[in-house]
């Protein structure tokens, strides 16, 4: 029998990757997920995808459900015999609530664990380049709320103990209350120049860093609004050589990746590891063509077939996943020769067991023409070219001239997408986006019929736009978007190449 259980985890401070791998289990486990604020909503992509999803969400202080509220759902859900796990931004002790969740719990007898987290306090100043301790500056370390209503007759804070008492502070919760915290520290003793750093969104690609001393730092960080986080103390200067998160060559630009939503991570993650804030816009989504016949027919009879070829990731997937519904497998395949456009091609097709014969140098149809010349006699040949229905001509066309017997076939069908609702041409308009990328003609065409062909000379004045390859590039021209960020090599790490040098060489407006 299945028995309750709630698992109280600290999701971390922002980052996903900084969720502990425990976490992360618990997060696959659960039958139903309560999650705040704080927690990027990214790790919530490996539940289960039947798992109930609850946003319990504290921001400032508007609360959607109070923690008394909070606290019985907990229960409530435990009750049902489910896996309750409960996400929580940093640590779940550390000014998290946790404690009163988990102390609920017991008086309920529901058994429980809690998943530490890493918390803010140590994970942001990393990634602003500051170590909360350094043997030459402090050995201690302190975490203090800086929530406490000022008004209130008597702190719970001994202010004259902690202002000299610890080298370094960290003050949650701290923003509203900065001139007060800065004002009762120096009072206290400590020196008006003591560095002080403010980190808003810490460990993310919207990160904002404030530096200054406590005689400055209220005036220096006035625009910056809540969650942040106060570091005081001499470590705060080592920013000036460790700072390695905000220095990553992508960080601070917001690039949008245009492609499915099934094949943007990979892009999306790359782009994220060199620091840019990704914005997955898909405009295109992948579907079953509206008739499979042509496609089941060639699978019936596939050993009339000399060569195998395949220009799309997409082709590789919809054809080996019909050969498999028809209750086949590779070794229906035998003899067959096969021929991938580029190496993402050739990689889907290794997934299956198979190795590529033919792949040609740029990742183009004219040259899977070339090089397929070069490897076998076209004259008398059968080709089969599982494609999209948008696919271009110039590959059958050229084969069939050449003397080859070609099936060129529907494989899979690129429809639009339905377009989020996230206001993308505000955004562009505001000079908020910096990177529109296409790797694809289709997505080209589509994101101009979402975003509206009598917006594009706006476009081309507000954002950069990046190409994956010459035909891609020449269906954005023809649609009058000038592309100004183009890979040399046709594939999405050529297209994550293009886009660094184009920064990191500083052409690209920001
Ligand atoms: N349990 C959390 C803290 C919750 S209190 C933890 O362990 O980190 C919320 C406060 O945490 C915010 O007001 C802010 O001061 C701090 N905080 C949390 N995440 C942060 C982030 N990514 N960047 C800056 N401050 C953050």
């Amino acid at each position: 029998m299945k028995r309750s259980m709630v698992y109280l985890v600290g999701a971390g401070p922002g980052d996903p990757g900084l969720i502990t791998v425990k976490g992360l289990e618990c997060i696959k486990r659960a039958d139903v997920l309560i999650y705040d604020y704080l927690v990027n909503v990214d790790l919530l992509k490996v539940a289960r995808p039947n798992a109930e999803f609850i946003y319990v969400g504290k921001q400032g202080g508007a609360h959607t459900l109070e923690q008394e509220e909070i606290n019985a759902l907990l229960v409530k859900k435990a009750l049902e015999n489910k896996v309750v796990t409960r996400l929580k931004g940093g640590d779940p002790y550390v000014f998290g609530r946790g404690g009163e969740e988990a102390l609920v719990l017991h008086e309920n007898h529901i058994p429980f664990e809690v998943v530490p987290g890493i918390t803010a306090a140590i994970a942001t100043p990393n990634y602003a380049g500051i170590p909360v301790t350094h043997r030459d500056f402090t050995s201690t370390f302190g975490l203090i709320t800086g929530h406490e209503d000022p008004t209130k007759d008597e702190s719970s804070i001994d202010w004259a103990k902690i202002s000299t008492g610890i080298g370094t502070l960290a003050f949650y919760m701290g923003i509203k209350n900065l001139p007060y915290i800065t004002e009762q520290l120096m009072r206290h003793g400590r020196s008006e120049d003591t560095p002080v750093a403010v980190i808003r969104w810490g460990t993310t690609p919207q990160q904002k860093t404030v530096t200054g001393t406590l005689g400055t730092i209220v005036q220096k960080a006035k625009e910056i609004k809540p969650p942040a986080i106060t570091i005081v103390g001499e470590v705060v200067k080592l920013r000036e050589q460790l700072n390695w998160f905000e220095t990553r060559p992508l960080f601070g630009k917001t690039i949008v990746v245009t492609r499915s939503r099934e094949q943007a991570s990979e892009f999306a993650d790359q782009l994220y590891e060199y620091g840019a804030q990704v914005i997955e816009f898909p405009t295109i989504e992948i579907a079953k063509p509206d008739t499979i016949q042509p496609l089941d027919e060639a699978i019936n009879d596939i050993q009339s077939y000399g060569w195998l070829v395949f220009t799309s990731i997409n082709g590789v997937d919809a054809f080996f996943q019909r050969l498999l519904e028809l209750g086949k497998d590779i070794r229906d395949l035998k003899g067959i020769k096969v021929c991938a456009i580029g190496p993402a091609t050739e990689d889907g097709i290794k997934k299956y067991y198979l190795k590529v014969d033919c792949r040609p140098p740029r990742y183009v149809a004219e040259s899977v023409v070339e090089e397929l010349k070069k490897v076998t006699t076209i004259q008398g040949e059968h080709f089969l070219l599982p494609r999209a229905d948008i696919a271009r001509s110039f590959l059958p066309q050229e084969l069939l001239k050449l003397g080859g017997k070609v099936t060129d076939l529907v494989a899979y069908k690129t429809v639009m997408a339905q377009p989020k609702d996230i206001n993308l041409l505000d955004k562009i308009k505001n000079g908020d986006i910096h990177i529109i990328t296409f790797t694809s003609s289709s997505t080209v065409r589509n994101f101009i019929e979402i975003l509206g062909e009598k917006n594009i000379a706006a476009l081309n004045g507000n954002v950069q736009f990046a190409s994956i390859g010459p035909i891609t590039t020449q269906t954005a021209e023809e649609m009058g978007l000038r592309i100004t960020i183009k890979a040399d090599e046709y594939t999405i790490p050529g297209l994550v190449n293009a886009i660094l040098e184009s920064v990191t060489s500083g052409t690209e407006k920001t």
